[in-house]
């Protein structure tokens, strides 16, 4: 059982499908995770730290989980020859790179007479399931969800408890050398640049987010899901990530939950739909949805490097815009209000190349996941799928005063700012009269001026359709 984006026993379709077969071929199971220098390389610090919790969390559960470093299919199919293996199970994996992988695994694979085989996916409806009516994929989020809702009425059968319930029922391979595998306790509890305030990465501690996630916010979801203050989100982003826990679990708990449980399936459904549009459209991990938007003309230069530098630090003088980004710099994570508004802020106020920002979420983000995360960023920048229309730009001051009333979050991660009103720690350069646009106490002056910036983005949009309507030249 190769495991990936899948560390959990409970409600495991791909190892209740190795454990099936091993009992039917008289066989144990072997528990790998391949530590690949890809996966490694582009882990960063925040989700590496996770990762590793999550591997020694698993192993201490009673998983005996072989870690081996070294590229997958070369560490799989050498590990699949030193247990004389009958089969490799997985869980599908739909990304991009993830495929690619996959695929030369399967080819390395079946030269030694073996078969990968995929069962289930991380989300509750795989990837390129399902289409519109004329059997090409959706392109926009509202009838993708009828279809999704569909779907899931009439072929996923509601999950049957789970066979396996413990690690300890499920027959793995006694005789497994752990001193061949990775050293888990060797490995840095904390990596190099990594948050301090990482949520536990353990299957019983996404059980317990989720958990205090129904009882307390599940019922006001749908209007407490905007204020970011409120922390009434259910924060299980990297728990799903990683798999710790499956959607097809949480489903069936939201029952009974109102309004607020509707809005929450709907976020699992925009989970599915942005994998959904890059299993079809890979290359959208780098490039624009709309492939017009490629022409948008956006910013370079030393100019444009020193305000990246400065959106990336939190210190652009936009009090609820430095909020955000200096939550993500403290948490590896970012409320989902101010990933809009800290991307708009990106794209539309500083004119940068939406990819830049996506980068620096990837570092950053505990929970970063190409799918959500390019599309999250496709869709705010208004070059991705659905009509969000390019002049639709967030005013960085209204949304604070309007989804941060009193400031709270501001205060909480802008502490300098803590001492104005309520109303001007929204914009401190209107305190006393506006005698303070030169900063305050350290807490810089806006690094631009929205208005402007906004005519400025709408000028270049008028452009790019210009162009797009004008004859080409021969
Ligand atoms: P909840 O509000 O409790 O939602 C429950 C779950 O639904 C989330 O854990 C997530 O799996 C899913 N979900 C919620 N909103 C979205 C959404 N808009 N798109 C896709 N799935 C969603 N989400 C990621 O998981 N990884 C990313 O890298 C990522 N990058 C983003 C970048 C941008 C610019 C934007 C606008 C959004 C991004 N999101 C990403 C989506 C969303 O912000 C996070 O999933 C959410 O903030 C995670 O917090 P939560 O678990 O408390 O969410």
């Amino acid at each position: 059982m190769w495991f990936r984006r899948d560390l959990r026993v409970e409600a495991n379709p791909a190892l209740e499908a190795a454990a099936a077969l091993a009992e039917e071929l008289r066989v144990k199971v072997v528990p790998l995770f391949v530590l690949d220098p890809e996966l490694v390389r582009s882990g960063r610090a925040n989700r590496m730290a996770f990762l590793y919790d999550a591997l020694r969390s698993f192993r201490a559960s009673g998983v005996p989980l072989v870690v081996r470093f070294g590229r997958s299919d070369d560490v799989v199919v050498s590990a699949s020859e030193e247990f004389r293996s009958a089969a490799v199970v997985c869980t599908g994996d739909f990304s991009p790179l993830g495929r690619a992988r996959d695929a030369r695994v399967a080819q390395r694979l079946s030269a030694v007479g073996l078969n990968l085989q995929t069962v289930g996916s991380p989300y509750l409806v795989d990837p390129g399931s399902i289409r519109k009516g004329d059997g090409t994929p959706f392109k926009v989020f509202t009838p993708f969800r009828r279809a999704w809702e569909q779907y899931l009425g009439e072929r996923v059968s509601p999950r049957r408890p789970s066979k396996i319930v413990s690690a300890s029922s499920v027959p793995w391979f006694a005789g497994i050398d752990l001193e061949r595998s990775v050293g888990l306790g060797d490995i840095p509890q904390t990596p190099a640049g990594s948050s301090k305030v990482l949520p536990r990465a353990t299957e019983g501690a996404a059980w317990s987010r989720l958990q205090a996630f129904l009882e307390t916010n599940l019922h006001t979801y749908d209007a407490g899901r905007n204020i970011p203050a409120l922390d009434a989100t259910s924060r299980l982003s990297a728990d799903l990530k990683f798999g710790l826990l499956h959607p097809a679990q949480i489903v069936p708990l939201l029952e009974g939950g109102g309004a607020g449980a509707s809005v929450f399936r709907s976020e699992l459904c925009w989970r599915d739909f942005y994998a959904d549009v890059l299993w079809h459209r890979p290359e959208t991990a780098h490039q624009p949805f709309n492939p017009a938007m490629e022409a948008m003309e956006v910013d370079t230069g030393a100019l444009a490097d020193e305000r990246f530098d400065a959106w990336c630090h939190g210190r652009t003088g936009y009090p609820f815009v430095d909020a955000g980004m200096r939550q993500l710099l403290l948490e590896g994570w970012m409320h989902n209000r101010m990933r809009m508004v800290t991307a708009s802020f990106l794209v539309k106020d500083l004119h940068l190349d939406w990819r830049r920002g996506a980068a620096w979420f990837m570092e950053q983000l505990v929970d970063a996941d190409v799918a959500s995360n390019q599309h999250g960023w496709q869709w705010t920048a208004g070059t991705g799928t659905d009509a969000a229309p390019y002049f639709r730009i967030f005013n960085p001051v209204s949304q604070g005063l309007k989804f941060d009333p009193t400031g709270a979050y501001i205060r909480r991660y802008v502490p300098e700012l803590a001492p104005f009103s309520d109303r001007e720690i929204h914009e401190p350069w209107s305190a006393n009269g506006g005698g303070l646009f030169g900063g305050v106490d350290g807490y810089p002056a806006p690094i631009i001026d929205h208005a402007d910036e906004r005519r400025e983005s709408l000028a270049r949009l008028g452009a790019l359709k210009h162009a797009e309507m004008s004859p080409r030249p021969a």
